[in-house]
């Protein structure tokens, strides 16, 4: 029988759970972990309830019962130099610039980076390799194990530390720390979710070996978002062991990626997010700057094809952030709304689609391209071959209506 506190961590919490871990960080019995559930997300859990001394740290740092974020005080947008623009990062590139500078402080830098089966893991550096491994966004959910503990080691060794992740990994290692490091920097992202980290390494595994007569193809490196055709399409590349390339243009084509676009397979947190805004946790928080070229302050010149950030400064630690932009590129004062004007993502939790549990049930039984076929691609069910005979002025109609 699980005692009230547990009940609550354990049970209550469980769809809003995150699965940033900062209660299994916090143990103070260290009998809770996180383990990895059927679908491939983190959970907390116990392996034997009789040891709970029932003291409640747990639940006393749980991010989603204790919310605490601030309002950012000033908005900016940002556009890479195009001579040192990086094609690596998905958007203009401030978590490198920052990053950079932290290098030169002789600080560490940490956030998420693939290991060398691939998965997406978060490490802890202040080597600029593997800073610019952590370039560019990887849209699977980032294993956080023992990160928390390593930042308040280097936090009390009065090392700087930067740390750089989704909203509820930051919120996360704020309530693990439990009080205020002036050595410790924070950038969280503009997110509307992730898919889960098993889902994420079936596709590549099936990747490796589609269509190929059972000759295995390793993947070498992967990108969500290759620049080099510019920043707002959305390009995907795959550069396999041997050198050969794959770049995929038409999403509809890769369906990890266009089931992650529309939604489809996101943890069951990300639909009720508590995190998604206008309240932060970062000093900053960046994104795509969607929709900039409405607002009128793009020359030829500047949209160069390398990326354009939409930035938050929400603390006065976030203001030093601006002084180092303001040498790397160019910066533009502007405001919440034209942010959060195509950036809705910033501040409502995206809807679920009733996709989303069969993908996962599928998963599991069937295989990933057998999921692929019947849920994942943009033409996947009956739905969309019907909504493709509705004219687009109705879609539109249909779509400013429910997202109002
Ligand atoms: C899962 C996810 C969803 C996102 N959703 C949106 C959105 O809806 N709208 C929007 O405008 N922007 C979104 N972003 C942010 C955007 O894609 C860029 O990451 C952001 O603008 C920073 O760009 P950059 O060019 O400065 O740095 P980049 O070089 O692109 O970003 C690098 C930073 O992202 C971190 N990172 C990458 N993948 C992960 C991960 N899986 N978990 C934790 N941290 C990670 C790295 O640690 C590194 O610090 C999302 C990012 C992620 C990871």
């Amino acid at each position: 029988m699980k005692n009230k506190i547990l009940l609550k961590l354990l049970e209550e919490n469980h769809i809003k759970c995150t699965g940033c871990g900062a209660c299994a960080n916090s143990c103070s019995k260290r009998i809770l972990s996180m383990e990895m559930d059927q679908e491939g997300f983190y959970y907390p859990d116990i392996q034997d309830e009789s040891l709970c001394i029932e003291c409640g740290k747990c639940l006393s740092v749980c991010p989603i019962d204790n919310f605490q974020g601030n309002k950012s005080s000033k908005q900016y947008g940002f556009i890479e130099k195009p001579e040192t623009c990086s094609v690596k990062s998905s958007s203009g590139g401030v978590f490198y610039r920052i990053a950079a500078k932290f290098l030169e402080c002789g600080g560490w830098v940490c956030g998420s980076i693939y290991d060398d089966e691939n998965k997406v893991v978060t490490i802890c550096s202040n080597k600029e390799s593997d800073v610019k491994k952590m370039c560019g966004s990887k849209y699977a959910v980032s294993n956080i194990e023992g990160i928390y503990e390593e930042i308040k080691k280097h936090l009390n060794n009065k090392e700087l530390v930067l740390y750089c992740s989704v909203p509820c990994q930051i919120a996360g290692l704020v309530h693990f720390l439990n009080r205020e490091y002036q050595n410790l920097y924070l950038i969280d992202l503009f997110c509307y979710g992730t898919p889960s980290a098993k889902l994420f390494m079936s596709y590549l595994s099936w990747k490796e070996n589609v269509s190929r007569q059972g000759v295995c193809k390793k993947i070498k490196d992967y990108e969500f978002r290759d620049k080099s055709y510019g920043w707002e399409k959305l390009v995907r590349k795959i550069t396999y062991e041997d050198g050969t390339e794959e770049i995929e243009e038409h999403l509809n084509h890769d369906p990890y990626f266009c089931s992650f676009i529309a939604k489809k397979t996101l943890r069951e947190s990300c639909y009720e997010c508590t995190f998604c805004r206008e309240e932060r946790y970062g000093d900053i928080s960046i994104g795509d700057f969607w929709g900039v070229e409405k607002l009128g302050v793009l020359t030829e010149e500047k949209q160069s094809g390398c990326g354009i950030s939409a930035i938050l400064v929400n603390t006065d630690k976030g203001e030093a952030f601006i002084d180092i932009l303001q040498k790397e590129g160019e910066i533009f004062e502007t405001t919440l709304d034209d942010i959060k004007r195509d950036n809705l993502s910033l501040v409502k939790p995206p809807a679920r689609h009733h996709y989303r549990d069969k993908i996962y049930k599928s998963m599991n039984k069937a295989g990933f391209e057998k999921t692929a076929k019947k849920y994942m691609y943009l033409d996947s069910g009956w739905r969309h071959r019907i909504l493709k005979w509705v004219p687009l002025g109705v879609k539109r109609y249909i779509y400013d209506k429910v997202n109002k």
